[in-house]
């Protein structure tokens, strides 16, 4: 008992001086509770995350309505999910050696409409959830069960013209934030990041999104952006730091999945377990489709959040029970990362003590792999997705390559079923990544 105390702490010391060093690090959530246990202790349960989904098909007529590309979706923002078998291949090959038995699939929210990327859920949910309210209490709609294409009419708009949105972002957030709220009509304002992405800023601006630009990181353009929108009476500021209305937006993820995956045949349960890996930054996204999947999915689900090595916040945050209250530059990484989504240096304030009881593990990944994953996606499926994405691949690797993520496999007595598992790579963005972006992204070295 002593000795294995001993080298716990041992452990945890070997694993913070990696972290500080930026090697890539495998960290075993031993805080993770069945879900049973963990939702006694949690403030939201699948309820709200049902109501967040009414929600949403109260919306989809008026979605359908503003964003034509989802008219065949019937205004309902959803990815499918496909099997990847020769990117499969490519990781079991001999350079890679991944080892991985069971299937690969890949999540394409990366093709999500309104903006290309997971934000599409939590972001414009968010939103949705903000208008509704207003519309409601302006007498825009007469009730909750109005038809809400009346969100649309001449009035409508010229009352959400009076309105404005902000939000800080370093690029995806705030091109699904900044396409919706415009094509609701409010003056929408986006604070960036010098570091932002051009073609980000293009589309906004060719859409009459106004685009403010700031120096310094995406938690400084957070704070002064959510200063200029406190003073502003009718502003909004949508908070992907410190938002429940996000973080449920992207639970439904959960409940939708579920079904894909019942449509798909694919069983998860007890001899058929289900892994799921997950891009991190302030954790919303991830904590998100963590909780949604485990309500709707139960025990046998598996996620493991992927950080880049050079800001690995949300791990950092758990490793020392200090969450939103250490920032990766306090133990000397830069927070620079060519996964500009991840680069984030301090996690969300509401994600880490509240998804811990629901998390696997997270593990780590140097930028240099980010390349060549999507090199090896494109060359395997013909998939692009985006550098922050592409950290999700490392998660199916991980098994072979870490001998912590072993014994978790073991200690859950999950070997016996590795041939059955299910794998899925959550793709959170790229898909509107222009053309020649693309092909430099496609030929970059780190
Ligand atoms: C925002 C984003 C993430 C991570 O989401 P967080 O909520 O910041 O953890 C991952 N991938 C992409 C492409 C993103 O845009």
């Amino acid at each position: 008992m002593e000795l294995d105390s001993l080298s716990s702490l041992e452990k945890r010391e070997i694993l913070f001086t990696d972290i500080k060093n930026a090697i890539e690090v495998a960290w075993i959530n031993n805080a993770k509770l069945p879900n049973n246990d963990a939702i006694i202790r949690s403030v939201l349960t699948a309820s709200d995350i049902d109501s967040a989904e009414a929600r949403l098909r109260r919306f989809a007529p008026f979605i359908k309505m503003i964003f034509p590309e989802t008219v065949e979706a019937k205004g309902i923002i959803e990815s499918p999910i496909i099997e990847v078998p020769e990117l499969r291949k490519a990781l079991n090959r001999e350079k890679i050696g991944a080892n991985l038995a069971g299937r690969l699939y890949m999540k394409m929210d990366s093709e999500l409409p309104i903006g290309g990327s997971v934000k599409a859920r939590g972001g414009v949910y968010e939103l949705l959830k903000y208008t509704e309210g207003l519309a409601v209490d302006n007498g825009v709609l007469d009730s909750y069960e109005d038809d809400y294409c009346k969100l649309g009419s001449p009035s409508a708009r010229a009352f959400f013209a009076t309105r404005k949105i902000h939000i800080g972002s370093t690029g995806n957030l705030g091109l699904s934030v900044g396409l919706v709220g415009k094509a609701i009509g409010y003056e929408t304002i986006v604070h960036m990041s010098a570091d932002a992405a051009e073609w980000k800023k293009d589309i906004l601006c060719s859409k009459g999104v106004i685009i403010k630009v700031y120096d310094g990181d995406y938690g400084d353009v957070v704070s002064k952006a959510k200063a200029e929108a406190m003073v502003d009476a009718n502003g909004h500021f949508v908070d992907d730091e410190d938002s429940k209305d996000m973080f449920l937006g992207y639970a439904v993820a959960g409940k939708r999945l579920k079904k894909q995956l019942r449509q798909q045949g694919i069983a998860v349960d007890k001899e058929h377990p289900l892994f799921v890996y997950l891009p991190c930054g302030v954790g919303s996204t991830p904590g998100g489709i963590t909780f949604g999947l485990r309500q709707f999915l139960g025990d046998h689900v598996h996620c493991i959040f992927v950080e880049p090595t050079q800001a690995p916040c949300m791990l950092l945050g758990m490793v020392t029970g200090l969450y939103n209250n250490i920032t990766v530059q306090d133990v000397g990484l830069s927070g620079k990362t060519h996964a500009d989504g991840l680069a984030v240096g301090r996690p969300s304030s509401v994600i880490g003590d509240f998804i811990k009881p629901f998390l696997s593990g997270i593990i780590t990944i140097k930028d240099k792999r980010l390349f060549d994953y999507l090199r090896l996606l494109w060359e395997s499926e013909r998939i692009f997705i985006e550098p922050s994405s592409c950290a999700a691949i490392h998660g199916p690797v991980c098994w072979s390559h870490s001998p912590e993520m072993r014994d978790y496999l073991e200690d859950n007595n999950l070997l016996r079923y590795m041939e059955n598992a299910t794998h899925i790579i959550w793709a959170t963005g790229g898909g509107l990544v222009p053309e020649n972006i693309r092909q430099e992204l496609l030929a970059k070295k780190v």
